[in-house]
C-alpha cells in the first residue's frame, strides 16, 4: 500500500505494522478523488473519533485473577451514536478494533441507518473460558466502557465469539449500574429481554440478498449454482442455507476445523443442524471429502461467500479464485491488493459494508423498537431488511457505473459522502 504520511498517522501506530487499520486507510486512499469540495474533510475518516483501552480484571473458577484487554472505538459519530458489535478473540489489536468500527462507520452510511461507527473487542480465546468467567469478563468490560456508552452514544451488539447471552450480561450489568432497564443499550438481544424477531439471521438474510441481486446482475441463475462458504456461524451458516434453500449447491463448506467438500452440493440443513462451535465441522467429516485449508480458494464455483475473519482473501491466493462473484459476509476479508487482483480477473466483489450490513440494519430495527417499545412480526423485519439491502445495493451500483469504479469504491463514495456531508453541516467546535 501507499505509505501514509507521519502526520497522518496516530502516535500509538506503528507504520510498518498498520495491521487492518492499513487496509482500511488505503480504501479512504481510494475513495478520497471523488469526494469533491467535501475532500476537505477526509482526515477525519483517517483518524477515530475516542478509542478507550481498558484492563479487565476477573476472578477465575480456579481462585486466581487473570487480565485481559479490552477496547472500544469510536471511529466516527457524526451521523447518530456509535454503533458496532463486541469481538471476543485471543488475537483481538487495537489495529482490528479500529478499522473495524471505520468500517462500522462506512456500512451504517452506506445502508442509511442513522448510526456512527463503533467497535469493541476483548484479547481473549473464549473457548478456554466457562460460562460464569466469561459473564465476569462481559460485566466487567461493559462497567468499564459504560462512561461512554448509552442507547444514545454507543450501541454494542454482538460479533465473533458474542451472542444473545452476551448481550443480555451486557444489558443487565449496564442498567444496574445506571439504576434502571436500558434495553436500548445494546441490540442483538434475546427475543425476552427486548430483541428483534429476524436479528439473528439478519447478516446472512443480507448476504443471500445482496447475493441474488448481484446474481442477476451478473445474468447467474441461482439454480445449481455452486456457491462456496467459509464460515458456519451465523452469518456463513445462515447464507449457507438460504442459498441451499434457494435451489444453489454448496459445495464447499470451511471453518477453523476442517474444509469439507461435496461436488453434488453438501446436506446443509443436515449439517448445521448438528453444528457446535466448539466442535465444529471436524466433527462433520462423514458429510463430504476432506479438503486442506488451502484447496478451498481454488475450487471451481460461481459465488464465494467469505464469513469469518479479515485477511483472508490476499495477494497470495487471489489469483486462484475461481467465482464469478464474492460476497464479503465477513469483515475486511480482501486486501486491497487481492481486490485489484479480483477486479483484473473480472470477478465482482460485493464488499462487506454493503453485504454484511444486514445485521446492523436489523440491529436498527430493534434499537428503534426498544425506544417505542412496540415491536414487529417478523415478516414486516424481513421485509423492510430485504428493502434496504436491495435499495443499497442497487444505489451502490449505479454509482460504480458512474463512475466506472469497483462496488467497494463506489459504497465507500456514496457513505463518505453522507458521513462528510453532517460533518460539513455540523461545523467543528468550538
Ligand atoms: N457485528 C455486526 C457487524 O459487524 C453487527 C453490528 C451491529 O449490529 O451493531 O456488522
Amino acid at each position: 500500500m501507499n505509505q501514509p504520511s507521519q502526520h497522518e498517522l496516530p502516535s500509538y501506530l506503528n507504520p510498518n505494522e498498520l495491521g487492518p487499520w492499513g487496509i482500511y486507510l488505503e480504501q479512504v486512499e481510494r475513495v478520497t478523488p471523488y469526494l469533491g469540495k467535501l475532500g476537505k474533510w477526509v482526515e477525519t475518516l483517517k483518524r477515530p473519533k475516542r478509542i478507550l483501552t481498558v484492563d479487565v480484571p476477573v476472578e477465575l473458577d480456579n481462585g486466581t485473577i487473570a487480565h485481559f484487554e479490552g477496547y472500544r472505538v469510536q471511529h466516527n459519530l457524526s451521523r447518530g451514536p456509535g454503533k458496532g458489535g463486541v469481538r471476543y478473540h485471543q488475537d483481538v489489536t487495537l489495529s482490528e478494533v479500529m478499522a473495524l468500527s471505520a468500517w462500522m462507520s462506512v456500512k451504517c452510511a452506506a445502508v442509511n441507518v442513522p448510526f456512527g461507527g463503533a467497535k469493541g473487542g476483548i484479547r481473549i480465546d473464549p473457548r478456554q473460558y466457562s460460562e460464569r468467567e466469561l459473564e465476569r469478563v462481559t460485566r466487567r468490560y461493559i462497567t468499564e466502557i459504560g462512561m461512554i456508552i448509552g442507547p444514545d452514544k454507543d450501541i454494542p451488539a454482538p460479533d465473533v465469539n458474542t451472542n444473545a447471552q452476551t448481550m443480555a450480561w451486557m444489558v443487565d450489568t449496564y442498567s444496574m449500574n445506571t439504576g434502571q432497564l436500558s434495553t436500548g443499550v445494546v441490540t442483538g438481544k434475546p427475543l425476552s429481554l427486548g430483541g428483534s424477531l429476524g436479528r439473528v439471521e439478519a447478516t446472512g438474510r443480507g448476504v443471500f440478498t445482496v447475493g441474488v441481486e448481484a446474481a442477476k446482475d451478473a445474468g447467474l441463475d441461482l439454480q445449481g449454482a455452486r456457491v462456496i462458504v467459509q464460515g458456519c456461524g451465523n452469518v456463513g451458516g445462515i447464507a449457507a442455507k438460504l442459498f441451499h434453500e434457494a435451489g444453489a449447491k454448496v459445495i464447499a463448506l470451511q471453518d477453523h476445523t476442517a474444509t469439507l467438500y461435496q461436488d453434488q452440493g453438501l446436506d446443509i440443513p443436515t449439517i448445521l443442524s448438528q453444528y457446535h462451535p466448539k466442535d465444529g465441522l471436524a466433527a462433520h467429516t462423514q458429510a463430504g471429502e476432506c479438503l486442506q485449508a488451502d484447496e478451498f480458494w481454488a475450487l471451481d464455483c460461481d459465488i464465494l461467500i467469505p464469513a469469518a475473519l479479515e485477511n483472508q482473501i490476499t495477494a497470495a491466493n487471489a489469483d486462484k479464485i475461481r467465482a464469478k462473484i464474492v460476497i464479503e459476509g465477513a469483515n475486511g476479508p480482501t486486501t486491497p491488493e487481492a481486490d485489484d487482483i479480483l477486479t483484473q480477473n473480472g470477478i465482482t466483489v460485493v464488499p462487506d459494508v454493503i453485504a454484511n450490513a444486514g445485521g446492523v440494519t436489523v440491529s436498527y430495527f430493534e434499537w428503534a423498537q426498544n425506544f417505542s417499545s412496540y415491536f414487529w412480526e417478523e415478516a414486516l423485519i424481513n421485509e423492510r431488511l430485504g428493502r434496504m439491502m436491495r435499495d443499497a445495493y442497487h444505489a451502490t451500483a449505479a454509482v460504480a457505473k458512474t463512475h466506472n469504479v469497483t462496488l467497494r469504491t463506489a459504497a465507500f463514495i456514496s457513505a463518505c459522502t453522507r458521513i462528510l456531508e453532517a460533518r460539513d453541516l455540523r461545523g467543528l467546535y468550538p
